[in-house]
């Protein structure tokens, strides 16, 4: 069942990036306004989130990475309801099985921080032979995970990642994403060894929306932005939609859509294609197009039980809902480009 384990873990987890989107969205779980990434190796030598949430009580590090162990569902009925980022409590165990996990974590009533090394599901001490308990050490409150050696046991998915400067860029783009959805919540993401100061991405608390697309984008995206929003939420599509789009005068190489449905970054391949028609159809020159949507779905309307892998999520009244959105771009387009 181990060789099992591993290979449904690797199915799982594909490259560090997305192993840090499972990570990030923990952290985001767990109320945490700093978020620290830091990579080396383009994450596959070592990939570790440092957050200040809520932290891991003592009592619940053995059982960590457990599958199937998660702290977001209490009842059957939360699953129809649930809002927080992925529930099915596979992601810590799905990384244990193909890296070396070490957990650092401390609850903000505990007086120290305690240090869990994890393989295969299961706590382990740091040599042979050593005790597994988790160990008191000091360490601020919240939550430091720390990835290391990924895949050293599943040699085709090894192979299978990119340079890692490719890696590394896949993971900023995770981190900026999260960081534009999130904005407010200072994230920072480097390389190991570069200075703090030398972050590639670095967003402040209480940073506003279009702040942080600058930071991230740079001023030539986020200055030709137009806000847009509706709320259908009372309506039959139950959906409030809000974002914003870039107007005629960015000139970018292909589209870049930043797409959020229940906080979750997921594509939708409609949504892209339905939005480049937009621009190349009813724009001069047209333009591709910088999109930020997050879309707010009834949770019964949409599949949340969606593989980590598995990106592409479809909604209900999908056509309806992709007019709406369409129909609001179109109208600032307009509105603002007479
Ligand atoms: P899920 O997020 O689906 O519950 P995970 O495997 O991603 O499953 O995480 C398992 C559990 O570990 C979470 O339910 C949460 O209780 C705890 N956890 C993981 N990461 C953090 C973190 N950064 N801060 C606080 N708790 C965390
Ligand atoms: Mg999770």
């Amino acid at each position: 069942t181990l060789v099992i384990n591993r290979i449904a873990a690797g199915e799982i987890i594909h490259r560090p990036s997305n192993a840090l989107k499972e990570l990030l969205e923990n952290s985001l779980d767990a109320g945490s306004t700093q978020i620290q990434v830091l990579s080396k190796d383009g994450g596959m030598k070592m990939l570790q989130i440092q957050d200040n949430g809520s932290g891991i009580h003592k009592d619940d590090l053995p059982l960590l990475c457990e599958r199937f162990t998660t702290s977001k569902i209490q009842k059957y009925e939360d699953l129809e309801t649930i809002q927080t980022y992925g529930f099915r409590g596979e992601a810590l165990a799905s990384i244990s099985h193909v890296s070396h996990l070490t957990v650092v974590t401390k609850t903000r009533d505990s007086v120290c921080a305690y240090r869990a090394k994890y393989s295969d599901g299961k706590l382990t001490g740091s040599k042979l032979g050593e005790n597994a308990e988790p160990k008191q050490c000091a360490a601020n409150d919240g939550t430091q995970i720390i990835v290391e050696d990924l895949f050293y046991n599943i040699p085709y998915r090894r192979q299978a990642l990119k340079k890692t400067s490719e890696e590394y860029s896949r993971i900023l783009d995770v981190v900026g994403k999260y960081a534009v959805h999130n904005a407010g919540v200072a994230m920072s993401c480097r390389k190991l060894g570069n200075k703090v100061s030398g972050s590639d991405l670095q967003t402040n608390v209480g940073s506003s929306k279009l702040e942080v697309i600058q930071q991230v984008y740079g001023r030539s995206v986020s200055s030709n932005l137009f806000e847009f929003s509706k709320d259908l939420s009372t309506t039959n599509l139950g959906v409030k939609i809000n974002g914003y789009a870039s107007g005629t005068n960015v000139e970018q190489r292909k589209t870049t859509l930043l797409l959020f449905i229940n906080n979750r970054l997921v594509e939708n391949s409609q949504i892209k294609s339905n939005i480049e028609q937009l621009y190349s159809s009813t724009l001069p020159r047209s333009p591709k197009p910088f999109i930020y949507l997050s879309l707010l779905i009834k949770p019964q309307y949409v599949d949340v039980n969606v593989h980590p892998t598995k990106k592409e999520v479809h909604f209900l009244n999908q056509d309806l809902i992709i007019n709406e959105i369409v129909n609001s771009i179109q109208d600032i387009l307009f509105k603002n480009n007479d």
